[in-house]
């Protein structure tokens, strides 16, 4: 259903006022899976967008997260990067590229929770895996 509203009626949707700043942020976050950075999303946008401000993209993809239309992932503490699939899905992040890939959760990670956490109010969960990818692992990436 919500595939077919167009951006703006879903950011109104999710109570969120459409300016021109967020609903290119949302279609530049929503149309890569890369996982960008405040400062990747602000460099790549801002050729495009001179009025745009880094606070503005900060204050933002806060608002996305705050209405829970993207999320934020923290698997290094000093580098938030942001993710519009809101889906659970666990992360893989590359310590040789710093790729960070998706992966699928079986349905046990999103059903069942810990009895320690019973009565609990669980808002947010994150799988967050480091390694290296297959891709580094078999050399092709390199130069
Ligand atoms: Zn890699
Ligand atoms: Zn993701």
């Amino acid at each position: 259903l919500e595939k077919s509203l167009s951006v703006s009626e879903y950011l109104n949707h999710h109570g969120i006022k459409p300016s021109l700043h967020r609903i290119k942020i949302y279609e530049y976050l929503k149309t890569r899976d890369i996982h960008p950075t405040v400062d990747e999303i602000y460099q790549d946008m801002v050729h495009d967008i001179p009025t745009l401000s880094k606070t503005t993209v900060y204050n933002t993809l806060r608002l996305f997260v705050d209405k829970k239309i993207a999320s934020m992932i923290t698997i290094e503490e000093h580098e938030a990067r942001y993710d519009a699939d809101t889906h659970i899905h666990g992360h893989f992040k590359c310590k040789v590229c710093d790729k960070i890939y998706d992966f699928d959760l079986d349905t046990n990670f999103a059903n069942t929770d810990s009895h320690t956490l019973n009565h609990f109010q669980i808002d947010e969960k994150h799988l967050y895996y480091k390694g290296v990818c297959k891709h580094c692992l078999h050399g092709s990436m390199k130069t």
